[in-house]
C-alpha cells in the first residue's frame, strides 16, 4: 500500500500545477480530504502526513468516526446530502456544510444554529450535471435561493458547491465547472450581511485538475488520497 504521505505529496504537486495553469498560487486552493469508508486509524495517519481538513458524506459514519479522531487541530466538513432531521447532528460535527440544497434545509440550519447562539457557514449545492438524480439547486434557481436564504439569521452563505457529470468526456466536466464558476462570479456581487461568497467547492479525484483550471478554490478528494 502506497503511503498517504506519498500520495499527498503527489496530489499537492498536481494541485500546484493546475493552480499555476489557472494563474493562481496553490495556497489559494483548499484541500478537503474525504474520508468516507476510511477507518479512523488511517485518518490519523493522514493527519500525521499533514492533513487537517477532512470531509464526510454521511452523518451516521461521521458520528462514529469523528469522536475517534479527537484533535483540536482537525476540522470536518459535511460534503454529502443532509436530511432535515439530521441537522442537529451536523451542527455538532461539522464546521462547514457543503451541501445545502433547499431553502427549507437552510431555514432549519439557521433555526437550530440560532438556538445554539451561532451562525453556521454553508455552501449552496448547485446541480450542474443536468442529472436529475443529483442533489442541488438548479442553476437558474440559485439567485432566488440566495435571496431567500441571505436573511436567515443563523446561516452564512460562504460559497457554492457542485459536482460534474459522471461522463468520461472531460469537456462535459469542464463545461459544468465553467457554468458553476460563472454563477459564482455573479453571486459574488450580491450584498448581504451574512453573504460571503468565498468558496467554490468543485473537483473530486477524477476531475480536480480540470476544476482548478476552471476556478475551483476547494477540492474534495477521497480515492486519490486513500486508495
Ligand atoms: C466521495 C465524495 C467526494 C470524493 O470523491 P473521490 O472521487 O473519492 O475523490 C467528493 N465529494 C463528495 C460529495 C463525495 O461524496
Amino acid at each position: 500500500m502506497v503511503e498517504i504521505k506519498e500520495r499527498l505529496a503527489r496530489v499537492q504537486l498536481l494541485i500546484e500545477e493546475a493552480a499555476k495553469r489557472s494563474g493562481r498560487p496553490a495556497k489559494e486552493i483548499t484541500l478537503v480530504a474525504v474520508t468516507k469508508g476510511v477507518p479512523p486509524e488511517r485518518v490519523l495517519e493522514a493527519k500525521e502526513a499533514g492533513l487537517r481538513l477532512f470531509g464526510e458524506n454521511r452523518i451516521q459514519e461521521a458520528k462514529e468516526k469523528i469522536p475517534k479522531v479527537v484533535d483540536p487541530a482537525v476540522e470536518w466538513h459535511l460534503v454529502g446530502h443532509l436530511q432535515s432531521n439530521k441537522v442537529s447532528d451536523a451542527l455538532s460535527l461539522f464546521s462547514l456544510i457543503h451541501s445545502v440544497d433547499s431553502v427549507r434545509l437552510a431555514e432549519r440550519i439557521s433555526r437550530e444554529s440560532e438556538q445554539r447562539g451561532r451562525v453556521t457557514p454553508a455552501l449552496l449545492e448547485v446541480n450542474i450535471s443536468g442529472e436529475p438524480q443529483k442533489y442541488g439547486f438548479l442553476p437558474e434557481a440559485i439567485y432566488t435561493a440566495i435571496d431567500a436564504i441571505k436573511d436567515f439569521p443563523g446561516i452564512r452563505i460562504s460559497g457554492l458547491m457542485g459536482m460534474a457529470p459522471n461522463d468520461p468526456d472531460k469537456e462535459k466536466k469542464r463545461e459544468a465547472f465553467k457554468k458553476l464558476r460563472n454563477l459564482f462570479s455573479v453571486c459574488r456581487s450580491f450584498k448581504g450581511e451574512r453573504l460571503e461568497m468565498k468558496y467554490l467547492s468543485m473537483g473530486m479525484s477524477g476531475d480536480f485538475e480540470t476544476a482548478i483550471e476552471e476556478g475551483s478554490n476547494m477540492v474534495r478528494l477521497g480515492r486519490i488520497l486513500f486508495g
